[in-house]
C-alpha cells in the first residue's frame, strides 16, 4: 500500500459517522491522526480505529475545555501510557479563554511532563494566542529526543515559528492557515523538513462543505506553489517528514503486502 496523504489533525469522532470516515480514509489511503478533545473520548476512538490501517487514535484534553474538565488531567495521564499520540492539547490565550490560562498551563505542563517521562510521544498542539507560552513550556518540560511536538494550525509570528523550529517543532498546515498572510509567511520560511499537512476537520469549511482528510491534497498543491516546488516534490517532502515523525513513535506506515 502506498499512502496518498497525511492528515495530522482531524477530529474523526466529531463527524456524524466516524466509522464511515475511517473506512473512507482506509480506502483512500490517507494516514490520519484522530485527535480528541477529552480523554473520555479515548476508549471509543480506540475501538473505532482498532482495525484501521490508516487512522491512528490520539488522546487529548483541549485547552478550551480545561476550564470545565480540569479534573480529567489524571485520566489523560493514565491513557498517555497506552498511546504514543497525544492531541489535542495546548494553550489558548484568545479573549474567550484567557481567563483559564493558568489552569491550562498547569494541565499542559502535566501532559508535557508525562510525555517526557514516557518518551517516544508525538503531540498535536493548539497554540492560538499563546505560542510564546507553549514554546516556553515545551522548553521547560521536554527534550527533542523524547517528545516530538507538532504545532497544529500555528498562527504565531514568523519569529516565534523560528523559535519553534529550534525547540524541535513540526508544523501541520491546513487550508485555512494559508488564507492568512502570517500563515503564508510562516509556511514559506520554516525548514521543508518540518512541514506536515492537516485539516482540523470537521471545523473548517471548504467551498461551503465540511472539510475531510482527503482535502490535504489541495493543501499539498498550495504548499508546492508557496514553496516553489512541484506537487510531486511537495508530496514527497511531506511523506518523508511523516515517516520520520511516525518512526519516532515506532509506528511504521503500512506498505504493500501488509
Ligand atoms: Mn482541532
Amino acid at each position: 500500500m502506498t499512502t496518498n496523504g497525511f492528515d495530522f489533525h482531524c477530529h474523526v469522532d466529531l463527524f456524524p459517522n466516524p466509522e464511515a470516515l475511517i473506512a473512507q480514509c482506509d480506502r483512500d489511503r490517507i494516514m490520519t491522526l484522530a485527535v480528541t478533545t477529552t480523554p473520555k473520548a479515548w476508549e471509543q476512538n480506540r475501538l473505532w480505529t482498532e482495525h484501521s490501517r490508516c487512522v491512528l487514535p490520539a488522546v487529548g484534553l483541549h485547552p478550551e475545555l480545561v476550564g470545565q474538565r480540569y479534573a480529567e488531567i489524571a485520566l489523560l495521564e493514565d491513557i498517555m501510557a497506552e498511546t504514543p499520540f497525544v492531541g489535542e492539547i495546548g494553550l489558548d490565550g484568545s479573549a474567550k479563554y484567557r481567563n483559564t490560562l493558568s489552569t491550562q498551563k498547569d494541565v499542559f505542563s502535566r501532559a508535557l511532563r508525562s510525555a517526557q517521562r514516557l518518551g517516544a510521544r508525538i503531540l498535536s498542539i493548539h497554540s492560538r494566542g499563546a505560542a510564546r507560552e507553549v514554546l516556553a513550556l515545551l522548553s521547560e518540560h521536554t527534550t527533542s529526543d523524547r517528545v516530538l511536538p507538532i504545532l497544529h494550525w500555528f498562527s504565531g509570528s514568523v519569529e516565534l515559528a523560528a523559535e519553534a523550529v529550534q525547540v524541535g517543532c513540526y508544523f501541520s498546515i491546513n487550508h485555512r492557515m494559508l488564507d492568512s498572510r502570517t500563515g503564508i509567511a510562516v509556511t514559506r520560511r520554516v525548514p521543508a523538513d518540518r512541514l506536515l499537512t492537516e485539516t482540523d476537520a470537521p471545523f473548517i469549511k471548504i467551498n461551503q462543505r465540511t472539510s475531510e482528510p482527503q482535502d490535504v491534497s489541495a493543501t499539498i498543491a498550495r504548499l508546492a506553489e508557496l514553496r516553489n516546488v512541484s506537487i510531486d516534490e511537495m508530496k514527497h517532502i511531506v511523506a518523508s517528514n511523516a515517516e520520520r515523525v511516525l518512526s519516532f513513535a515506532r509506528v511504521s506506515i503500512p506498505t504493500a503486502g501488509r
